[in-house]
């Protein structure tokens, strides 16, 4: 499946770098990490990756003439001097993966330029980090059948998933305009709801806010209207994955979303991590798609393909926290609310943007696709409160002695992943994280 599954000098374990916060064993961007992302520094904004805890001005280290050796490494420098990756993304993945390897070399403990090299490092905890992309179009999926079971079956215990869930990744458009970076606090919307014993349905402050953990990929090189992405060129167009946290009203959910699926409940606010990682950096992870059950129908052949069932899953582990007003007053650490691994999903990354433009839509560089919620097989791995909490009905007791069924003003949700194979660096995505302003009063 070209370089999208295969390792590299890039990816060898044993590489360390003279920036020494990239070493710890926890590190989340070790030199075998490095994302990309977008930052402000003073008035300059900017693509940068991520090693240790400082970020590579990437812009400057072109200017510092470090990136003049290959021309296609200045060629993706150039794509980084703007305020976001959506030129760097539209540049062939072999572009890109040209830059991955001059920084890799760049940031090595044995590169002789190091002290040059320094001169394009910033502290994070100096810099802002913006969102990765200016994206055009969002879409959201629903590719956990353990999820798409679980939510389904409360409300159709006979027959949780629908006749196409087997057959098609299921998706709707989502809103890119109200995506946001995390750390942007996000405001409980109002809307319409009505609950099954009122008479009518009432306008107001939504009491049933819920986050869903998801996985999102933005798009690399498009394709043109009309020509769809074949499966097996279909990791080629993934630049790269990052967390998102998909803000949901189930309330307003609940009363709107029949017969055209989610509006209002989820367009209200949708929190992007900063730090994209890329499909290469990724290659160490991969793991066999979802393994179906014997009675359970195989993919089309335009959803099928021998690469995508032995690589095309990727093994990453993500956790959602929680952290109250009352447990921040307290000095308590955020509390786990989750556990889960993106292996699980029943349709992979490659298939959900297959399906995609498998009509002739075009897809473009930085678009940005979502997996929906990640739910495992475990109680433990269930990716948003509707389901840990089974609609409210069990709650959720906190460390503060708190309990919770659904988000209140003032609490945070964190979510933070990474990836950890035998024989590869543990590599991490940064945090993906917000906080709940009450509702216009
Ligand atoms: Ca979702």
């Amino acid at each position: 499946m070209s370089h999208a599954s295969s390792t590299n000098e890039t990816h060898a374990p044993e590489l360390r770098s003279f920036v020494e916060s990239a070493n710890l064993p926890q590190a989340e961007f070790p030199i075998q990490n490095l994302p990309f992302g977008v930052f402000r520094h003073g008035e300059d904004e900017r693509v940068g990756a991520a090693i240790g805890d400082q970020v590579v001005d990437i812009h400057r280290l072109k200017e510092l003439g470090l990136l003049d050796g290959q021309e296609a490494a200045a060629t993706a420098a150039r794509a980084c001097a703007g305020p976001s990756l959506n030129p760097l993304m539209g540049l062939p993945a072999a572009t890109v993966s040209v830059l991955r390897l001059a920084l890799s070399r760049l940031l090595r403990d044995d590169c002789s330029r190091r002290d040059e090299v320094a001169k394009a490092l910033l502290p994070q905890a100096e810099v802002t980090m913006l969102l990765p992309a200016d994206v055009g179009d969002y879409t959201d999926f629903y590719c956990s059948i353990h999820h798409a079971t679980n939510v389904g079956s409360m409300f159709r215990p006979d027959n949780p998933l629908m006749p196409n869930y087997k057959h098609l990744p299921v998706g709707y458009h989502g809103r890119s305009s109200s995506l946001v970076p995390s750390g942007t606090e996000v405001r409980r919307p109002q809307g319409q709801s009505k609950a099954p014993d009122a008479a009518a349905p009432s306008f107001g402050p939504s009491r049933l806010l819920d986050y869903e953990l998801e996985v999102g990929f933005f798009v690399g090189q498009g394709n043109a209207l009309g020509s769809p992405i074949p499966l097996d060129q279909a990791e080629e167009h993934i630049f790269g994955y990052c967390l998102v946290n998909d803000w949901s009203a189930r309330d307003i959910q609940a009363w709107e979303y029949q017969p055209l699926g989610p509006f209002l409940a989820k367009s209200f606010a949708t929190t992007v991590s900063p730090w994209v990682v890329t499909t290469e950096a990724l290659a160490p992870y991969r793991v066999a798609a979802f393994e179906r059950a014997s009675d359970d129908p195989q993919p089309l052949p335009h959803l099928s393909a021998s690469d995508n069932a032995q690589k095309g899953g990727l093994d990453l582990q993500l956790e959602a926290y929680l952290l109250t007003p009352q447990m921040r007053q307290q000095g308590l650490e955020p509390h786990r609310l989750s556990r889960g691994n993106f292996r699980h999903m029943y349709w992979t990354a490659a298939q959900m943007l297959t399906h995609h433009a498998s009509a002739g839509c075009n897809l473009r560089p930085g678009d940005l696709m979502a997996s929906g919620t990640v739910s495992g097989p475990e109680k433990d791995a269930r990716g948003c409160l509707l389901e840990i909490t089974w609609r409210g009905r069990d709650a959720i007791e906190l460390p503060s002695g708190e309990s919770r069924t659904f988000l209140q003003d003032g609490d945070e949700v964190v979510f933070r992943g990474y990836c950890e194979a035998p024989g590869a660096a543990r590599i991490g995505f940064g945090e993906c994280r917000g906080v709940i302003l009450p509702a216009v009063s």
